[in-house]
């Protein structure tokens, strides 16, 4: 089914993203995290897709897995180093194995180079896989976009263009980076909605399980109160209960000024994702 359709008025659309370990006997942990994920009934769940297109396989079978388990997945899939061949090769395969709906990215640059270079039969921006996609799937696609602006974008206005160009190109949804400010949103999707940009705007929240989190810089502005509280914690748990917590009244403020959903970071974890359906009185 298709994501966009939804987005319903009065009906949040909660999804929870995951990401392939690294380690492949990892994956039957994810698996038993998915078998307790289901019972919260997300509305889907998002498969990163490696940086640089590492671990094509595994994202498949994890992608593949969740249509089996009846779970809607949203397959993220990004433009790094590769043709459009190599492109329709990997799509064909996921509309195969009953997948309908994409997260259309660029892709970070690899590690180290500093900056996005298209593969010479490939795409410079994620505009452009979308429109690709759409001129040859019926793939429902969803894009990225960035409260606080994309860190390479010239201004946030130039960012926003792009944005709308994306939608443009035929982007049916949005999910957010992560912010954790909630007027940062509330104001982004304000200026979408003046630059023309219609589609529903689904936050990513972050709920921050450890100190090291902050180790990165992610271009978006943590609250003080938040660092310090993750960074005082005792131990491994307490800093991820201080983290859930501020995740859990981010959400709860969200939803009451109507956003259209929560998408959550959760990192392969179970416990986050339940701690805030709860904290948000979602039944499971
Ligand atoms: C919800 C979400 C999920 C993500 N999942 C993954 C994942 O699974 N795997 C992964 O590797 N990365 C992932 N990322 C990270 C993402 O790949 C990076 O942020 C990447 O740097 C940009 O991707 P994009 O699709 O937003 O790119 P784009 O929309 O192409 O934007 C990238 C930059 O180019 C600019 N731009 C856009 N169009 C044009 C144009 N026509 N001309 C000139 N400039 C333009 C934009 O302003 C921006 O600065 C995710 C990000 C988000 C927010």
């Amino acid at each position: 089914m298709s994501i966009a359709d939804r987005f319903q008025p009065g009906r949040p659309v909660l999804s929870f993203e995951v990401f392939p370990p690294k380690r492949d006997g990892d994956v039957e942990s994810l698996y038993r995290a998915f078998g307790e994920l289901a019972p919260l009934r997300p509305d889907y769940i998002s498969v990163t897709y490696g940086a640089g297109g590492t671990n094509v396989g595994l994202h498949y079978e994890i992608n593949a897995r969740l249509v089996k388990m009846g779970i809607t997945p949203l397959a993220h899939f990004t433009c790094v180093g590769q043709g459009k061949d190599a492109i329709r090769a990997q799509l064909d395969k996921l509309w195969e194995a009953g997948v309908r709906n994409i997260l259309a990215l660029r892709g970070d640059p690899p590690k180290g180079t500093g900056k996005f270079v298209p593969h010479p039969q490939g795409f410079a921006h994620a505009g452009e896989l979308v429109a690709f996609i759409k001129a040859n799937y019926k793939f429902c696609v969803g894009a990225a976009c960035y409260p606080e602006t994309h860190p390479e974008a010239k201004s946030p206005a130039d960012d926003l263009a792009f944005l709308a160009a994306k939608v443009k190109a035929g982007a049916d949804f949005l999910v957010t980076q992560m912010f954790f400010g909630n007027d940062a949103y509330f104001s982004f999707v304000k200026r979408c909605r003046d630059a023309g940009i219609a589609t529903p705007v689904q936050p990513g929240v972050m709920p921050v399980q450890s100190p090291k989190f902050f180790e990165r810089d992610w271009g978006v502005g943590v609250p003080p109160e938040l660092r310090k509280a993750v960074e005082s914690a005792a131990d491994h748990d307490e800093a991820a209960s201080r983290g859930l917590e501020f995740a859990k009244s981010q959400c709860r403020d969200l939803l009451g000024r109507g956003a259209p959903g929560l998408h959550l970071y959760i990192m392969n974890k179970v416990r986050p994702a339940r701690g805030i359906l709860e904290a948000i009185g979602r039944k499971s």
